[in-house]
Parts: structure tokens; C-alpha cells; sequence
């Protein structure tokens, strides 16, 4: 293989989800393509890296700080929805009917990937709760999965003794399901049926 394709497959194979032989098709996908495509691909790439940051308060990406939710006087602040990814976000908010702010972790806790406490946005959300009785509720979006119930239960366990009310979204989403493959009314029965923790 020519230096630069191997790079560029190496580089397409770290990628979530995809494996060696994936990222070769890719890579010669994009050899073949039109060079007006791939330009603008990698000017997409790099804007994403120059442009996105993480918002200060909710941690979510964007482009401005704080992100367009958290600068939104119309929505409760007495409600936090914590995800453990943008997408959730998108997939909640597209509903409509959760009008609280967000907090994304930014993945789950699992010991068997090596995950910790100290690599989600946690500590975050805890600044959050102060000072006491702004926010009066955290509900727990994470997905009904071993690693999704495990920050659930370790969150509530955080958040609780701060005074602050914690519920977890109700299973109308499939065990082990991810939110972002939930559909609108499923999400919504989720919410409404959320349950203390
Ligand atoms: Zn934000």
C-alpha cells in the first residue's frame, strides 16, 4: 500500500466501530472520489477541531460558551437532565417536552474499559449544584445497561446528600438501548414516568 493510504486507514481504523477492513474500503473510497469531496471533508475536520469546544456549564459541544440551551433564560434551571452523550441530548430535546437544561458526562463508568469517575464530566455537575436549592432535580438519562445503571446509582449517591431530589428515567427504553435509537414517544414516556432514586 502506498505510505499515504496506510496512514490514512490506520488513522479511519482508530474510528469507533470501525475495523481494519472498513477503513480500507473507506480510504480507497476516498481515492476514488471526487478531490472537491475529500477537500472539503478534511476542511470539516479540522473546523470541527478549531470551531467545536465543550459549553463551561453543560459541558455539551458547541460552538459558542455557554451553548445555545444554557444561555436560554426560557428554560427551567431547576431541572438536569444528565446524558452520557450530545446525541442524547438531540434525541431528548427534538421531543420537546423536557424544558430543564442538560449535563453530559461524556460516557459511562466502565471498569472493564478502564472508564472512572475521573474521566466523566462528574465534578461539573456537581458545581453545578451550588449553591444549594437552584436546582431542585437531577434526572438520570443514561441508558438501561449494566455500565448505564452502575453511573446512575453512582451519581445518585453523590447528589443526593447535596439535597437535591434524584430520579432516573423510567425503562420505556429497551434494556440496553441507547436514547438516540429511541423514538419521540418513547422518549417522552420515559421522562414522565421517571422514578426516584
Ligand atoms: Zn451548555
Amino acid at each position: 500500500l502506498a505510505d499515504a493510504i496506510q496512514r490514512l486507514v490506520q488513522h479511519l481504523a482508530r474510528l469507533p466501530g470501525v475495523g481494519e477492513k472498513t477503513a480500507m474500503r473507506l480510504a480507497f473510497h476516498l481515492v476514488r472520489g471526487p478531490k472537491s469531496y475529500v477537500s472539503e471533508l478534511a476542511r470539516a475536520l479540522l473546523d470541527v477541531v478549531e470551531k467545536v469546544q465543550l459549553c463551561s456549564i453543560c459541558t455539551n459541544v458547541t460552538e459558542e460558551d455557554p451553548c445555545a440551551v444554557c444561555a436560554d433564560a426560557r428554560r427551567e434551571g431547576s431541572a438536569i437532565c444528565v446524558v452520557s452523550s450530545p446525541s442524547d441530548v438531540i434525541a431528548i430535546d427534538q421531543g420537546g417536552h423536557f424544558r430543564g437544561k442538560y449535563h453530559v458526562l461524556h460516557g459511562v463508568l466502565s471498569p472493564l474499559e478502564g472508564i472512572g469517575p475521573e474521566d466523566l464530566r462528574i465534578a461539573e455537575l456537581l458545581r453545578r449544584l451550588e449553591p444549594a436549592g437552584v436546582v431542585e432535580e437531577v434526572i438520570i438519562a443514561t441508558a438501561a445497561n449494566v455500565e448505564g445503571e452502575a453511573t446512575a446509582m453512582y451519581l445518585s449517591r453523590l447528589v443526593k446528600p447535596l439535597g437535591v431530589k434524584v430520579s432516573r428515567i423510567a425503562s420505556g427504553i429497551p434494556v440496553g438501548g441507547e436514547l438516540e435509537y429511541a423514538d419521540q414517544a418513547t422518549i417522552a414516556k420515559a421522562l414522565g414516568a421517571r422514578t426516584p432514586m
